[in-house]
């Protein structure tokens, strides 16, 4: 296993659409175990292949839970097949640090996927869940979250993101010193 470095605001691969994932080898293994590795180390609650520089769809989510243990899936191809009611809720993003702000989701999803055996996986999910999967679907598309936010927020946003899409993190936001290349 080893980190992957995070890709930020500015790079062209966060705006590429990942491709279906045909083949379930050990490669494919390796990256979901690099990508559930990374999340952790960025003390992120979810994470796409995009984020990381592949533009295959998988994505990894580690999500912690009322009353019940973290919701932690590894999603390869996967598709809401349901989406019911409207929430907002406040989002960041590993590719966007240091940036806040609320976006509209759907309240409760249903998801069909697959793990990285190729082995098939249903979720039903609500809440900070669901919400984290369509942020990582989104991701997927190549779309950010700042993208559903309206012209206005996105102006008074615009010198952060600048700023990231430069290198220029913010203090308390610099990677984990062991993340590299990937
Ligand atoms: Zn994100």
């Amino acid at each position: 296993m080893s980190l992957r470095r995070v890709r930020y605001y500015g790079d062209p691969v966060l705006k590429s659409r990942a491709k279906e994932i045909t083949e379930f080898d050990a490669s494919l293994a390796d990256l979901a175990a690099d990508m559930r590795e990374t999340m952790k180390a960025y003390n992120g609650v979810g994470l796409a292949a995009n984020q990381i520089g592949v533009l295959q769809r998988i994505l990894v989510v580690d999500v912690p839970q009322q009353d019940a243990p973290r919701a932690t899936y590894t999603l390869v191809n996967p598709v809401i097949v349901f989406r019911e009611g409207q929430e907002k809720g406040e989002e960041g993003c590993l590719s966007i640090p240091g940036v806040w702000d609320d976006v509209v989701r759907a309240k409760r999803i249903h998801v069909r996927a697959v793990d990285e055996t190729g082995k098939p996986v249903e979720v039903e999910a609500e809440g900070y869940l669901a919400r984290a999967i369509q942020h990582e679907v989104d991701h997927l598309d190549g779309v950010l979250f700042v993208d559903r936010l309206s012209l206005l927020k996105r102006q008074f946003l615009r010198r952060d993101l600048e700023a990231i899409a430069r290198g220029e993190l913010p203090e308390d936001q610099q990677p984990p010193k062991e993340a590299s290349g990937g």
